[in-house]
C-alpha cells in the first residue's frame, strides 16, 4: 500500500472504522494504493450530527468572513496543484496535465465563491411610501455531495466551495474509487482555516448514500453520476424532502458539416473523444457526419493513431471497464461497423496491470446499434453519417440524454439553427468539450439531469439557499 488506509474526516478528526473496507487500486499499473471504509447509516448521522453542532456559528458568520477562508484556500490548491495532479493520476489513471486541468477548475470554482459577497449582496427597493421590502439569500443548513470517479477534485469543486461559503455545513460522499484526492481536500480545506465540522467526509458505497438520501437532518444534496443511480437518489432524496440536484450519463453528439476546417475540427473532435481516456461526461460519443467529410474522418483517424495509451492517454478506472468499453466496440463490428482505428488489447510497457483502452474510431454506426445509444464512457468514438443536417439533429434530440453537443461549421446560419433545434443543456460551436466556464452555470437536459437549474454558476447559489424577505415600515 501506497497510502494509509483512509479514515473519515468527521469534525476536523481521522475517524477510524472498524467495519468493511474496499482496496483502493490504481488503474496506471494495478498498484494497491490504500483502502476505503465502506461507511454505514451510524457514521452518515455522526457526520450529520457534527456538521449540525458545527453549523450555528458557521451560517452565523459573515459571508464575507466566511469568504476569506477561500481566498486562502485558493492558494493553497495553486501551492499543491502539481502534488493533487499526481493523487488524481494515481487513483483516477488520468494524465498529469489532464490532472492539473482539473485543479485549475476547482481553483476557478473556489474564486467564484470567492465573489459571493457581491452576487449576494440582498435586494432593497422602497415598495410604497415608507415601506422598504428586502431579500436576504440564508444557507439551508446541512448538506450533502455523492461525487462519481472520473473528476476526483473538479466535481466535489463543484459544490464544496460554494455551499460552504453561503453558510452550509457540509458532508462529501467521494467515489469509492477515488477516496485519496477527497481525503486532500479534506487538508487543505483544514490548513486554510475552515473551522472543524464544516466540511466532512464519510466514504462508502451505495448504502453510505441512501443513509445520506434518508437522513432526515440532510437539507439537501447534490449527486453527480450515472443516469439510473441519479434516478433513484433524486426519488429517494425528493421523496424524503430534501432538495435535490442529479447529474446523470451523458451521450454527446458532435455533428460535422462538409465547410468544417479539416485540421482544426479533426484535432477537436479527437481530444473531445480521448481526453481522461474518453470518461468525461462532455466526451464526443458520436459523431454525425453530414454528407462528404471523408477528409475530416481521415484526419480524426490520424489524430488517433497519435494519441498513445501511457504516453498522451491515460487509463480507464479498471479492469472491468475496459472489458466493457471493448465489449461495446466488439458488438458494433459484428453488427456490421467498421473499425477504422481499433484501441482494444491496448498493453502500456512496463504498467501490464493497467487499465487501458487506446482510441477508438468506428465508421458506418447506425443510429440503432447500442453503441449508438448507450454511454460507453470510454476513448470511442462512433461515426453515423446522415445527408442533411436536419437528420443530423433529429438523430441528436432522439437521444435521451441532453448533456452536451456540438456543431463543426463555418456557417453561422446552420449554427443557428442546430442551437435552436437542439435539446441540449451545454452547446458547442467548433468547441469539441463547451464547459461553460464560471460563472456561467455547468448543467444538462433531459435524462442528463434531474432537478433544477445548474450545479455551479449563479443558478447554484438558489440551490444552496432559501431566501427571506422582509417587508419593513418603522
Ligand atoms: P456511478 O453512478 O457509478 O457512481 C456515482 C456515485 O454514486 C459514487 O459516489 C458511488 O459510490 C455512488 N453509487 C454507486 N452505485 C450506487 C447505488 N446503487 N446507489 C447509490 N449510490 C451509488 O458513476 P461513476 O461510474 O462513478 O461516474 C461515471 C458517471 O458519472 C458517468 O455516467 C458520467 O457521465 C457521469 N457524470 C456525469 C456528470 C454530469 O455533470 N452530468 C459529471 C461527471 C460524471
Amino acid at each position: 500500500m501506497k497510502y494509509d488506509p483512509l479514515t473519515n474526516r468527521i469534525g476536523g478528526e481521522h475517524v477510524p472504522f472498524d467495519g468493511e473496507h474496499l482496496d483502493v487500486v490504481s488503474p496506471v499499473d494495478g498498484t494497491p494504493l490504500s483502502c476505503v471504509p465502506l461507511s454505514t447509516a451510524a457514521e452518515v448521522d455522526r457526520a450529520v450530527s457534527v456538521a449540525q453542532d458545527a453549523y450555528e456559528a458557521w451560517s452565523a458568520c459573515t459571508v464575507k468572513e466566511r469568504s476569506q477562508v477561500f481566498y486562502r484556500y485558493r492558494e493553497l490548491l495553486q501551492r499543491h496543484a502539481n502534488e493533487l495532479a499526481d493523487l488524481i493520476r494515481s487513483e483516477n489513471g488520468k494524465t498529469h496535465g489532464e490532472g492539473r486541468a482539473e485543479v485549475a477548475k476547482a481553483i476557478e470554482i473556489t474564486e467564484f465563491a470567492c465573489s459571493l459577497p457581491q452576487l449576494t449582496a440582498g435586494e432593497v427597493m422602497e415598495v410604497s411610501a415608507g415601506v422598504e421590502c428586502r431579500v436576504e439569500h440564508v444557507p439551508i443548513g446541512v448538506v450533502a455531495s455523492i461525487t462519481p470517479f472520473n473528476f476526483p477534485s473538479m466535481v466535489p469543486h463543484w459544490t464544496i466551495p460554494i455551499a460552504i461559503c453561503l453558510g452550509n455545513t457540509f458532508i462529501l460522499k467521494p467515489s469509492e474509487k477515488v477516496p485519496l484526492t477527497a481525503d486532500r481536500t479534506a487538508d487543505l480545506l483544514q490548513e486554510a482555516g475552515l473551522p472543524a465540522g464544516v466540511f466532512n467526509v464519510v466514504h462508502g458505497d451505495r448504502t453510505a448514500v441512501e443513509a445520506i438520501c434518508d437522513h432526515q437532518k440532510i437539507a439537501a444534496l447534490t449527486f453527480v453520476g450515472s443516469t439510473p443511480i441519479a434516478k433513484q437518489v433524486y426519488v429517494r432524496a425528493t421523496a424524503n424532502l430534501k432538495r435535490a440536484l442529479a447529474m446523470g450519463g451523458a451521450k454527446n453528439h458532435l455533428i460535422v458539416l462538409p465547410d468544417a476546417d479539416v485540421e482544426q475540427t479533426a484535432v477537436n473532435v479527437t481530444a473531445s473523444m480521448a481526453g481522461c481516456a474518453g470518461q468525461r461526461c462532455m466526451a464526443a460519443a458520436t459523431m454525425i457526419a453530414v454528407g462528404e467529410v471523408q477528409a475530416i474522418i481521415d484526419s480524426i483517424c490520424d489524430e488517433s493513431r497519435q494519441t498513445i495509451p501511457g504516453e498522451n492517454l491515460g487509463a480507464v478506472i479498471s479492469h472491468e471497464a475496459k472489458e466493457r468499453i471493448e465489449a461495446y466496440i466488439t458488438e458494433a463490428e459484428r453488427a456490421g461497423a467498421t473499425v477504422l482505428v481499433d484501441g482494444r488489447g491496448a498493453v502500456v510497457p512496463g504498467c501490464e496491470e493497467g487499465s487501458y483502452v487506446g482510441p477508438t474510431v468506428i465508421d458506418n454506426v447506425r443510429p440503432d446499434m447500442r453503441i449508438a445509444q448507450e454511454e460507453v464512457f470510454g476513448p470511442v468514438l462512433a461515426i453515423v453519417r446522415v445527408q442533411q443536417l436536419d437528420e443530423a439533429i433529429e438523430l441528436e434530440n432522439a437521444s435521451p440524454f441532453g448533456n452536451a453537443a456540438a456543431i463543426y461549421t463555418q456557417s453561422g446560419d446552420a449554427a443557428r439553427s442546430f442551437i435552436d433545434a437542439a435539446s441540449v443543456g451545454m452547446l458547442g460551436v467548433n468547441v469539441g468539450v463547451p464547459v461553460p466556464r464560471e460563472p456561467f452555470g455547468f448543467g444538462g437536459w433531459n435524462e442528463s439531469r434531474f432537478g433544477a437549474g445548474d450545479i455551479t454558476g449563479t443558478s447554484a447559489i438558489g440551490f444552496w439557499t432559501q431566501s427571506k424577505k422582509i417587508t419593513t415600515r418603522w
